[in-house]
């Protein structure tokens, strides 16, 4: 068996895991235990190595694009995706029923939205 990768993380180990289930990779998973910190090691068989590494490869890939894709949405303009937005402190919403608590400008398309 060879070691393909350890993860702090249940979280990340279970979506490596599962990217080799899809990829069709069989693989073992092992907790360890090292410096008082737990790890989630995932080993394939030599065999299998090259394929996993790509299979895992593709999965961060895929992983860290949804990721940036998330926070763009999270914190860019919703228009143009831009991360550069003034809050418009001359619009007031206090009084709004919609729940909207502030207004933001997008300063590259000029958008308006709540956020
Ligand atoms: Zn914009």
């Amino acid at each position: 068996m060879a070691l393909l990768a350890s993860y702090s993380d249940p979280a990340d180990a279970a979506l490596a895991l599962d990217a080799l289930k899809r990829g069709g990779v069989p693989h073992e998973s092992h907790q360890v235990e090292e410096d008082g910190l737990e790890f989630i090691q995932i080993q394939v068989s030599d065999e299998e190595f090259d394929r996993a590494c790509e299979v895992i490869e593709q999965h961060d890939t895929e992983l860290m694009e949804s990721r940036q894709e998330e926070h763009r949405r999270r914190s860019g303009c919703p228009t143009c995706g831009a991360p550069e937005l003034s809050h418009r402190d001359d619009i007031d919403c206090s009084g709004s029923i919609t729940g909207i608590s502030s207004v933001m400008e997008c300063k590259k398309c000029g958008r308006l939205f709540p956020r």
